[in-house]
Order: C-alpha cells, then sequence, then structure tokens
C-alpha cells in the first residue's frame, strides 16, 4: 500500500467535495498517514451488510452504486473526486449498497477515527460532510418519491378503463360483490344501474370510431359528475355502463337515473379537434337488491329492465 505523495493526487484532494474550500494545512499531516489502494475493474470495494469503517476518496478511475444487488441499474456512479462509504462514520452501521470499480482505482482511504478526528478540528470539514449527507437523503427521497408515484399509476391503470377512466369490468365485479356481501349482511338495499348507449352502432357508422370513442369519454364524464360520492360508475363492456348505489332503493335510483339521462343528453361531444358532433341518448335499467336475490339475478334484473327501456322508445328509465 501506497501514501498518496503525487501533486496531482494533492490537487485532487484539494478540490474534493470533502476537503473543498479548506486550508490543506488543517488536514494534509492526517491524510499523509493514509494510504492508497488499487482496486480492479469488477472488484466489489464496499458490499451490501458488509462492516466499513472507511471513507474513502477516489483519485482515479470511477465506481458505481448498487441497491441489493449488483445486477440491478446503478443508483449512482462515483467519479474522481468523489467520496464513498462516508455512512460509516455514523456508527456501527452495516453498507446498505454495493459498491463496485468500474474503471481501475486508486483511492485513498480514510479511517473512520481519522475522520472523526478530522471532524473534530475543522467545522468547514462537517459541513462539508452534511452537505454529502444531504445529497444522500436527498437522492433516496426523489427515489422514494418515484417508486411510489410508480406502483400507484400501475395501481391505477389495473383499476381503471383506459378510454373512460372509470373503474373498469375486472374491478366493478369486485365493487359488486363487496357491496351485495355487505347488503346480505346488513339487510340494506342497494341498487344497479345499467347504462346503455342508443344507437351506438349507427353512430360508428356515421361518425366514425373516433367519434364513437369521444361520445364514450364524454359520457364517462358525465356518469363521474353525476353519481353521489358514494356511488361507483363502471365501464360494464362496449357501451354498456352500470352504476351501483349502495344503500339506496329503486325510488332513489330513479331521481339518479332520471339526472343521468338527461345530463347525457344535454353533454356537448366534441372531435379531438373540438369540432361539434352530435349528442348521444341513453337508456337505464334499474334493479334493487333483494335478500333472497342472487348478485347474478340482481343484473339480470337490471338488464331486463333496461330492455324495457330500449323496446318502449329508447332515451328513458325503467325499474
Ligand atoms: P341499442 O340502442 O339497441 O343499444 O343499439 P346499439 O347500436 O347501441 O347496440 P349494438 O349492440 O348493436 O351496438 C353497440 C355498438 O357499440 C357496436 C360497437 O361497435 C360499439 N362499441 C362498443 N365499444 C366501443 C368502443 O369502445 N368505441 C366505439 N367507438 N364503439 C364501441
Ligand atoms: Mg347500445
Ligand atoms: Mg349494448
Amino acid at each position: 500500500m501506497a501514501k498518496f505523495t503525487s501533486s496531482h493526487h494533492f490537487e485532487i484532494i484539494q478540490n474534493c467535495n470533502l476537503f473543498k474550500d479548506i486550508n490543506p494545512a488543517v488536514y494534509m499531516d492526517e491524510l499523509k498517514q493514509c494510504s492508497v489502494i488499487y482496486v480492479d475493474p469488477e472488484e466489489i470495494l464496499i458490499d451490501i451488510d458488509s462492516e466499513n469503517s472507511k471513507t474513502y476518496i477516489v483519485l482515479s478511475g470511477s465506481m458505481s452504486i448498487h441497491l441489493e444487488k449488483i445486477d440491478n441499474a446503478p443508483i449512482r456512479q462515483v467519479n474522481v473526486g468523489e467520496t464513498v462509504g462516508e455512512l460509516s462514520l455514523l456508527g456501527e452501521t452495516r453498507a446498505t449498497a454495493l459498491v463496485v470499480v468500474r474503471q481501475p482505482c486508486q483511492l485513498l482511504v480514510i479511517p473512520r477515527q481519522l475522520l472523526w478526528g478530522l471532524i473534530r478540528k475543522s467545522a468547514q470539514i462537517s459541513q462539508n460532510l452534511l452537505f454529502i449527507l444531504t445529497d444522500w437523503i436527498i437522492s433516496d427521497n426523489e427515489r422514494f418519491i418515484d417508486r411510489s408515484r410508480e406502483v400507484e399509476s400501475l395501481k391505477d391503470l389495473s383499476q381503471l378503463d383506459g378510454l373512460t377512466g372509470l373503474m373498469n369490468r375486472r374491478e366493478l365485479d369486485k365493487f359488486l360483490n363487496r357491496v351485495y356481501t355487505r347488503s346480505q349482511m346488513s339487510g340494506n338495499r342497494f341498487v344497479v344501474i345499467m347504462v346503455d348507449v342508443d344507437r351506438f352502432k349507427n353512430y360508428n357508422d356515421t361518425q366514425g370510431h373516433q367519434a364513437g370513442d369521444q361520445a364514450l369519454i364524454a359520457l364517462g364524464k358525465v356518469l363521474k359528475e353525476t353519481i353521489r360520492p358514494m356511488d361507483v360508475a363502471g365501464r360494464y363492456g362496449g357501451e354498456e355502463f352500470t352504476v351501483v348505489l349502495p344503500e339506496s332503493t329503486a325510488k332513489e335510483a330513479m331521481v339518479v337515473a332520471e339526472r343521468l339521462r338527461i345530463n347525457v343528453e344535454k353533454q356537448e361531444i366534441k372531435t379531438k379537434d373540438g369540432s361539434p358532433l352530435p349528442t348521444i341518448t341513453v337508456s337505464l335499467g334499474i334493479a334493487e337488491s333483494a335478500i333472497d336475490l342472487t348478485l347474478e339475478e340482481i343484473i339480470i334484473k337490471a338488464d331486463k329492465n333496461l330492455y324495457k327501456a330500449k323496446k318502449s322508445g329508447r332515451n328513458r328509465c325503467c325499474m
């Protein structure tokens, strides 16, 4: 093991993030006692869970830092003038990340006790070290926030219908099952409303499929904005939607359904460029739960009432 002697190394140390803006007289005697080591590429300098009692300053070469295992993408590169292993100062903590050499490295090794001595000696060194540690905390937080957002958006995407942003069929089925079970236990009624766009095949045929999509997006918006906070709307499939009203009766649901019908009729529809498209209408079938009906039978009842609404002229609600 060599000691550092070259003027080139001296220059790196003077400009490194730990000793920046500090008179070399403060630390030079101590650093001259430190050894310089050579580490080959692919070698692991600090392994996860290993006990590390040293801080390293990179004099040449580069390293990368990985969480959990070496195959994971690096969270950071460490280049000339940067330090690794500072966390070891904070007591007997084991390494939480893995440091691997990328380009052949020359490293100045500062033992824990020696660095503590320097910290006691110079407030500026403590301050520099605080900046280094703060950087770590900030980048950790940013990584954590990114990861949480990723998980949230994946969760959302897997629960929502891609076109309308309403609950998708799978989530809707889960929700219906939960409401049904609760209602069976409590004896409280709930209501299912089936909503189907009138003559939508014709709308697509005359306006185009893109326009049809815009109409469904507009319908989704009306559904979201019209229902009460405790109600849920989902896409049952194609141009059919379901509204679930927990703790509700058919009579109350009729008011909600009628409001929906009118709001859909009034809702303006536009192309992506903002040109107006014809409005749509919907037919709605309402079914109230009953203690002796299965969930499937309740949905069939709502479907039958929807069929009734279609048969009797469309753009209406039936119960
Ligand atoms: P009815 O009033 O009896 O309900 O007539 P309808 O034409 O609405 O019923 P039909 O079942 O014959 O046609 C439904 C149409 O809905 C056919 C299908 O292409 C269209 N459709 C289903 N999903 C989508 C979609 O995501 N986008 C578009 N643009 N059209 C869709
Ligand atoms: Mg239809
Ligand atoms: Mg249909």
